[in-house]
């Protein structure tokens, strides 16, 4: 007997009556594969987007204080302040030199004349081309300051450039070429340059003595770990720590200096220390 093609239409029924419940069965059987509702899912990323906006204000605080920081440092380099810097300002600001602002839009004056970047260099009659590093500009005043002759000028020393600055376009070439060649100016260039080199000089000398208290603090810690640890050997195995001697390698000086000789014999932290002491 050959099978059967075709389901009779009462088999037809069940058979859909049968997927039909199989497939009621299955409703939100997904759900199972993921234990987390959808409800507490979206509270947890509410949570995250909470801890997001309180690192957000954080980092803004954090900027405006950086910013609030670099300005004070910018203010430094800005012209108008060297009339009233204090010594270590002041210091600061002869180290690092002038802070030269590139990409500066600079406004022409009723001429239609205006500071040029071109300035910052002195052609020299061999064609050489040499950096005027003394040459400040500002863009708050759009005027320009001789960067020793301000700080360093004397009372003879009437030049605009080394007080309220100059705005002269039109003779400005001329001008910087007096004033680089004037005695005044040369003579603040080298006070410039001493002041310089003596404030890094103290700068290695610093560093110098910043390294040597490093060493010696490690060293200080290094010893104190192995007495730390002599110590607490002693008080485990319930030893006096004193003798009637107070002395390093001396007779009858006690377990808490006879363990420190031990530790020399083979530690050079040790033996460094008690050739110290
Ligand atoms: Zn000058």
């Amino acid at each position: 007997m050959l099978p059967k093609k075709h389901l009779s239409s009462a088999q037809k029924r069940k058979k859909r009556k049968q997927e039909d419940q199989f497939v009621e069965s299955q409703r939100g059987a997904l759900h199972k594969f993921f234990p987390v509702t959808n409800n507490v899912e979206i509270s947890e990323d509410q949570g995250q987007e909470q801890v997001a906006e309180v690192d957000a204000n954080e980092d803004d605080t954090e900027i405006a204080n950086i910013d609030e920081q670099e300005d004070l440092v910018l203010a430094i380099f800005d012209p108008r302040t060297w009339g009233n810097l204090d010594n270590s300002r002041k210091d600061i600001l002869i180290e690092k030199g002038p802070v030269r602002e590139m990409d500066l839009q600079f406004p022409r004056d009723p001429s239609g004349r205006h500071f040029s970047y071109a300035y910052y260099s002195r052609k020299l009659s061999n064609g050489e081309f040499v950096d005027r590093k003394w040459l400040v500009y500002s863009k708050h005043v759009d005027k320009i300051y001789c960067f020793c002759c301000k700080l360093f000028k004397s009372n003879q020393n009437k030049s605009l450039l080394a007080y309220d600055g100059m705005r002269d376009w039109k003779h400005l070439s001329e001008k910087l070429k007096t004033h680089e060649n004037s005695v005044k100016h040369l003579s603040n260039m080298s006070t410039w340059n001493e002041v310089r080199l003596r404030l890094s000089k103290n700068e290695t000398i610093d560093d110098e003595m910043q390294r040597e208290i490093t060493k010696e603090k490690e060293r200080w810690r290094q010893v104190l770990v192995r007495i730390v640890s002599i110590v607490k050997f002693l008080a485990k195995q319930n030893l006096a720590f004193r003798g009637s001697n107070e002395k390093v390698y001396e007779c009858n000086n006690g377990n808490f200096l006879a363990t420190v000789e031990m530790i020399a014999e083979f530690d050079p932290v040790m033996q460094e220390h008690i050739r110290h002491i």
